[in-house]
């Protein structure tokens, strides 16, 4: 049954570096091929604000990609969806064919380049909106979230495959143990699933009220970052070396500090450093002759997202308690101040408009 649709809609408009404005934009048109959901929660991601912070995309976009919502209207040439089923989106999704693709580096491909989720303007996600518009080559990254679990587990189904994609990439086993630096949103979700693989974590952060939720989210040893002995306390944890270190905190210091606490053979996986152009010395012998591995990880793999949709919808890996904010859509430029600047009690922030349930 079609539903009577306005013609304008509400948005977070990014007009320049720090510019962020909610506007009265048209809602986007649908071909054929296509889809309208109605958005009902966004989260608000690190990616996205250091677009905004230092302008590195040109504006106008209305961002927002950790969505899900509710298919409102279905293009008459389009099979397998409906309206009212309650999805969860991908705004880029790899051909799985290319060179890129076939080495596993999704996020490499020509394809997952294109945005194909879209609020208007240049596509940028479109979340921060009250509809998106998906193009077809994104439909494979669309999630259906059962009917017992909440729009906002299903928003964040990506941060977590993009921290499942992390850990599978760092090849450990079990009983192995590693440092977390950063219990943010991000960190926690590390915590939470290298605890689950069996893997035993020791967390650090700069807020002290995350390392008791770093324990919920099963750390056996947690450290505050600003203690003058940080360094010294970590070196006595690590004993021979960890086994991996997980930089979740874009502090370019950690790289240098992990490596150093790494066991010979060790992985040093950098999660946070999305901004080009740092530069740091490293001791290549560490790297050839203690065989010590630096590696990146940037953003989501397909070809997990079913076994991460059965982690989040199970429960298994609860992501409702990483909610710290929920702001309405006119609240936007909030929500995003709020992210940007963590404090005691800033975990993810989301950006809801509809019914959570
Ligand atoms: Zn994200
Ligand atoms: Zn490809």
């Amino acid at each position: 049954m079609e539903q009577a649709i306005p013609t304008q809609m509400r948005a977070l408009v990014y007009r320049g570096a720090n510019d962020l404005r909610i506007e009265t934009v048209p809602v986007p048109d649908i071909s054929d091929e296509e889809l309208l959901v109605r958005v009902g929660v966004c989260g608000v991601c690190p990616t996205d604000i250091k677009k905004i912070q230092h302008a590195t995309v040109p504006p106008p976009r209305i961002f927002g990609h950790e969505t899900a919502g509710v298919i409102i209207r279905v293009g008459s040439r389009v099979k397998g969806f409906s309206d009212g089923d309650r999805v969860a989106l991908h705004h880029h999704v790899p051909c799985l064919e290319c060179h890129a693709c076939r080495h596993k580096a999704f996020s490499q491909c020509p394809v997952y380049r294109k945005t194909g989720v879209t609020a208007g303007f240049e596509p940028a996600g479109g979340g921060f909106a009250e509809y998106v518009r998906v193009l077809p080559f994104v439909f494979p990254g669309i999630v259906p979230i059962p009917a017992g679990n909440l729009l906002e587990e299903g928003a964040l189904l990506e941060p977590v495959n993009t921290v499942l994609k992390g850990v599978r990439r760092l090849g450990l086993l079990r009983g192995d143990r590693v440092w977390v630096a950063g219990q943010g949103p991000v960190g926690l979700l590390f915590t939470r699933i290298l605890t689950l693989e069996g893997v035993s974590v020791v967390a650090s952060d700069l807020i002290g009220e995350r390392l008791e939720l770093s324990q919920n989210y099963g750390a056996t040893e947690v450290y505050l970052a600003d203690e003058a002995d940080f360094g010294e306390r970590l070196r006595r944890s690590a004993g021979g070396g960890f086994d991996a270190v997980v930089v979740a905190v874009p502090v370019d210091d950690l790289v240098c500090l992990g490596m150093d606490r790494l066991r010979g053979g060790g992985k040093i996986l950098l999660f946070a450093h999305t901004k080009k152009g740092a530069m740091r010395d490293v001791d290549l012998g560490e790297i050839c002759v203690a065989e010590k591995d630096v590696m990146g990880s940037y953003s989501a793999d397909i070809t997990l997202q079913e076994e991460v949709a059965d982690l989040v919808f199970s429960r298994k890996l609860d992501v409702r308690g990483l909610v710290s904010h929920r702001f309405t859509l006119e609240d936007a430029v909030a929500a995003v101040g709020v992210a940007a600047r963590p404090r005691s009690g800033t975990l993810k922030v989301v950006v809801q408009q509809a019914e959570r349930a």
